[in-house]
Parts: structure tokens; C-alpha cells; sequence
């Protein structure tokens, strides 16, 4: 807020009574059949699974139709998540429009959208252990879409010096052992997360972002059905649990595991894989001459 707003104007207390409208309101978004994953997740067995070791990345590819877990292990730790088309890294995920299409924190039913011009779901939370948390008294919530993930620039304008074991930093090391590349070359491809297990609001006062402890338990996981032939990227944020600080060495971490499961795909026959989005893009230019 500046520090001398402008005067008010006479009516400004029936402008502040108007009565929001949801954005993009429930029941217009397709949604998925939880019955038809839910008979397809008793039938899944799992066929691999890769250890994150703290303040480090992995990368793991999911076939459409496969399962993953993100599972918290030895101890409370937060996880940052990017998805790209396996094919097209172009296509990742759309934080932004997942939170405008759904809310700033996602659990069971809800889908991580990709990029425009695709737009389309890239995966579905089948399950969440933590789906019980809800908001809390602070108006925080689980697994948020509001932050973007921790990363040396931003530290480097607050706090000087140079760390490299930012989220972003090794989301970028890990993209990079897989496409056999260095960071520096694919650090454009590291996009805004979904923060795993993270437990984040807004302030009531201020409306800032602000973090508390993660309630996530070793055993707990957030389920995923696998939309699209996807790569994964996973952080061990140097924040562990986040509940003070990030972007350091300070912090308990813990390892995070990732778990690819099968499921009997007879069970999914029907389900309705998404194509891109069938918009013509001509977004209203004149034909060439
Ligand atoms: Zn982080």
C-alpha cells in the first residue's frame, strides 16, 4: 500500500461491498471420474521408484496412464514439482491457470494444467494423505500453486552471496544430467511449481506470502495419474519442512521418494486422454495479403 493513499471517493464503501463472482466457476471444468481411477488404483503395482536426496533434484519419466507417488520419507521435508510434455518440453506446467482454474492449493480431483496453446490436463491428484488438512485458522492450506520455488537470483537481491542448492538450481542440475547438458543451457525450461507438502497462505492483513511447518509425516503421499507421456522434475527444497527458513544450509532436509506405478490398463479404457487444445490460434489477425 503506498504510504499516503489517494482520498477515498464518496461511494467507496458500496464499491468494497460488491459481491465477487468466481472466476471460473465449479461445474463448467470437466471432471474426472474418480470411480474409474479409484477401480484403476486398486490394481496398480509399482515398477520403479527414485530417491531425491536432500537439497538436490531428481528427474523420472511416467508413461500416460501410469501412476506416481511423491512419498515423504525419514522426515518432514518439502518438495518442489515440475512436469513437462516428455516429448516437447515446450508444453510444461501452468501454475497460474491451475490456480485460476481451481484454487491456490490443489488436492484429490484436481488436475495440473499445462502451458497455452495446449492447455490441457497434464496430470490428475488421485490421492492425497493430506487431503485432511483443509485450510487452517491462518487461511493456509497444502500443496500450493501461489509460490514459485526458491532460486539464487531472488536470494542474491536479498541477501547477497551466492547458494546453489535453490530449488530452481537443482531442477536445473537435474534437467541437465538428462539431457546431458549443462544447467546454465536449460534453466529456461524450470518453471514455476507445485509446492509439494509445502504449508502456505496469504497474510489476512498484508495479503503476503507467508510459510509455516509442514504437518507431512513420513508415509504421507500426493497421487498422480499421468495424463500425458510426462517428464518429472523433483527438488528436496534446503528449506525441509519450510517452517522458517529457505535458500540455505540451515534447515533439517530429508530425502523425498518417487514411486511409478502400473495399474491393469483395462481399467482406464475409457478414459478420455486429452489432446491439445483443438482453439484455431488465429487470435483475430486480419489473413495476409
Ligand atoms: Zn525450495
Amino acid at each position: 500500500m503506498p504510504s499516503h493513499p489517494p482520498p477515498e471517493p464518496a461511494d467507496a464503501a458500496a464499491w468494497r461491498a460488491v459481491r465477487p463472482a468466481i472466476v471460473y466457476p465449479a461445474g463448467t471444468l470437466p471432471q474426472p471420474d474418480m470411480a474409474m481411477l479409484g477401480a484403476a488404483r486398486q490394481t496398480m503395482t509399482k515398477i520403479d521408484e527414485v530417491i531425491v536426496p536432500p537439497r538436490d533434484a531428481r528427474c523420472f519419466r511416467v508413461a500416460r496412464g501410469q501412476f506416481f507417488r511423491i512419498v515423504s520419507v525419514e522426515g518432514p521435508q518439502v518438495g518442489d514439482l515440475n512436469l513437462w510434455n516428455a516429448h516437447d518440453l515446450s508444453e510444461r506446467f501452468f501454475s497460474g491457470k491451475t490456480r485460476a482454474l481451481h484454487a491456490t492449493h490443489v488436492s484429490t480431483g484436481d488436475r495440473l494444467w499445462s502451458t497455452m496453446p495446449s492447455l490441457r490436463p497434464m496430470a490428475t491428484i488421485s490421492h492425497d494423505t493430506l487431503g485432511w488438512y483443509g485450510f487452517d485458522a491462518d487461511g493456509a492450506g497444502i500443496h500450493d500453486v501461489i509460490g514459485t520455488r526458491c532460486d539464487p537470483y531472488t536470494n542474491r537481491l536479498l541477501n547477497g552471496g551466492a547458494y546453489d542448492f535453490c530449488c530452481h538450481s537443482n531442477l536445473a542440475r537435474a534437467l541437465a544430467g538428462e539431457l546431458k547438458t549443462e544447467p546454465r543451457a536449460v534453466e529456461q525450461h524450470v518453471h514455476d511449481v507445485l509446492n509439494v507438502f509445502m504449508c502456505t497462505g496469504f497474510t489476512r492483513d498484508t495479503h503476503q506470502y507467508f510459510m509455516k511447518a509442514s504437518p507431512v509425516r513420513p508415509g504421507d503421499y500426493i497421487e498422480f495419474l499421468a495424463e500425458i507421456d510426462l517428464l518429472g522434475a523433483l527438488s528436496a527444497c534446503p528449506g525441509g519442512d519450510c517452517g522458517a527458513t529457505h535458500s540455505s544450509d540451515a534447515a533439517a532436509c530429508h530425502p523425498l521418494r518417487i514411486e511409478i506405478y502400473e495399474p491393469d490398463r483395462t481399467t482406464l479404457a475409457g478414459w478420455p486422454w486429452p489432446s491439445p487444445s483443438d482453439y484455431h490460434r488465429g487470435h483475430g489477425a486480419q489473413p495476409a495479403r
